[in-house]
């Protein structure tokens, strides 16, 4: 949204609104939401997300792995492609979309670098996306994104400076400086995982030798594992560890919570390590908060936090500074379908704005969500950002219809008096105010806006940092 010439209209009061609504209408109304799809190894998840960061609709398409890559471009494109139809959009209301992708990318050219894991390597993703769904398309390395997310809506939320480290078979690395990600001269900085912590130590899957990731990833956990069980040290989980099958984190866990005498001291050694680095980190960031995310860390958390917290918080160089949080991570799959409408708005020179009113979204002519609720009745939405529902005794007692509005009705709508009313009429308009309606509204002095109910959700959405009521006819 072109938020200069709203707030042109907003100082200047009602006499631009006509203005405003002639060309908001071909270019402001348009253009409201972003989409995030989180590209994985086994699934494409995909969502539609309102400018506050509410997830409106969702889907999850397995990855081809196996195919060539056009036919992996072809989900992503149908992924969104579906989200546009399935909310009654036109391409024309997505601003962005915002990926991320689970390996190098090059941010400024939008092209996949490598993917070791599915076969996007060397391919111009943006471009090939960009000429089928019409729009603007942003690219980050998974990791990154997620992490992004978790700064908008997560763990990190209101932070500006965010290390993050994500703990699964690898270390995947994040960093925010000020709001914005750090992706280094050609997309591929924060790589926490591959920092050398001991040139003498294990080989890593990147080829260096004494990686941080070859001491505190889930491979070099069972590694270590593995070493300590063909030592004969004892342990009651034995028949897990059997054979080649991974040893998975939900394992680990269990382990943990039987305090199984060999896992403990593994994983007491991984989460040391872990705890070191993000001391480390921290001199060099001084991040307001570190995020630990992935999934040992989702499920091992109790046990490992307490050995990161503690290394930080015992830092004497910080003594005399404000404490750096060490915090789980918190959207789980939603990370990165957050972390890219985040992207998007970042990209576009949008800040990621707050949840200060809902965000709405028509869905054919009878039901409107807001947030994740699905409403099919006249609703009301307050000043203070309150979602009613109509009480529709009122209208049919007086009137003998819904499709009048009358001042009884109106004085709830305008409890705690906004600037602006918009209404939406329905479908085909048919909803009324009356009279005394009218004579109320002028008297308190509150401008009112009368559209078509899909006209009106527009016309509220687009709205901001107004004091703004909507009341919506949904026939
Ligand atoms: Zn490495």
């Amino acid at each position: 949204m072109n938020t200069n010439r709203a707030s042109g209209w907003r100082r200047d009061g009602r006499s631009r609104l006509i203005i405003f609504e002639k060309t908001a209408t071909i270019e402001f109304m348009k253009k409201r939401f972003y989409i995030g799809i989180d590209v994985g190894g086994t699934k494409i998840a995909a969502g539609l997300v309102s400018p506050q960061g509410a997830i409106l609709l969702r889907n999850k398409t397995a990855t081809p792995r196996k195919s060539q890559p056009k036919k992996t471009v072809e989900v992503i494109a149908d992924a969104a492609a579906e989200l546009i139809e399935e909310a009654g959009l036109g391409k024309n209301d997505i601003a962005g979309i915002g990926i991320g992708i689970p390996g190098l990318v090059d941010t400024r050219k939008g092209r996949v670098i490598v993917t070791p894991n599915m076969n996007l390597s060397g391919i111009n993703l943006s471009q090939k996306l960009k000429k089928r769904l019409k729009t603007k398309i942003f690219l980050g390395n998974d990791v990154n994104v997620g992490l992004l997310g978790e700064k908008w809506k997560g763990a990190a939320k209101k932070a500006h400076d965010v290390v993050g480290l994500f703990l699964g078979t690898g270390l995947g690395g994040g960093i925010i400086v000020r709001d914005r990600l750090v992706t280094g001269f050609q997309g591929a900085a924060a790589e926490i995982g591959h920092m050398i912590v001991d040139p003498r130590g294990p080989r890593c899957t990147c080829g260096n030798k004494g990686c941080l990731e070859a001491y505190v990833g889930r491979w070099a956990i069972e590694r270590d594992i593995r070493t300590e069980l063909a030592r004969k040290k004892k342990t009651s989980f034995t028949d897990f560890f059997r054979g080649k099958k991974r040893i998975k984190s939900k394992t680990l866990r269990q382990a943990l919570k039987k305090k199984d005498p060999l896992v403990t001291a593994v994983m007491e050694k991984a989460a040391r390590m872990l705890g070191l680095a993000c001391v480390s980190l921290r001199h060099i960031f001084d991040p307001e908060v570190i995020v630990l995310g992935g999934g040992v860390i989702e499920a091992c958390s109790d046990f490992i936090l307490p050995y990161v917290k503690k290394a930080v918080a015992r830092d004497p160089f910080f003594s005399h500074l404000k404490d750096c949080r060490v915090v789980a991570s918190k959207l789980e799959d939603d990370a990165i379908i957050l972390g890219g409408a985040a992207l998007a708005q970042q990209e576009l020179g949008r800040e990621p704005a707050e949840e200060k009113f809902p965000s709405l979204i028509l869905k054919g002519a009878k039901s409107i969500f807001i947030g994740t609720k699905e409403y099919d009745e006249d609703i009301y939405i307050r000043v203070d950002g309150k979602v009613k529902k109509r009480n529709r005794n009122l209208a049919m007692k007086k009137y003998g219809t819904l499709l009048k509005l009358g001042s009884v009705e109106l004085k709830k709508v305008c409890k705690k008096k906004p600037q602006i009313l918009v209404i939406g009429t329905g479908t085909r308009g048919l909803l009324r105010l009356t009279p005394d309606a009218k004579a109320y509204l002028k008297k308190q002095g509150i401008t009112v806006k009368i559209l078509s109910t899909s006209k009106a959700v527009m016309f509220y959405n687009l709205l901001r940092d107004k004091k703004k009521s909507l009341f919506l006819h949904l026939a």
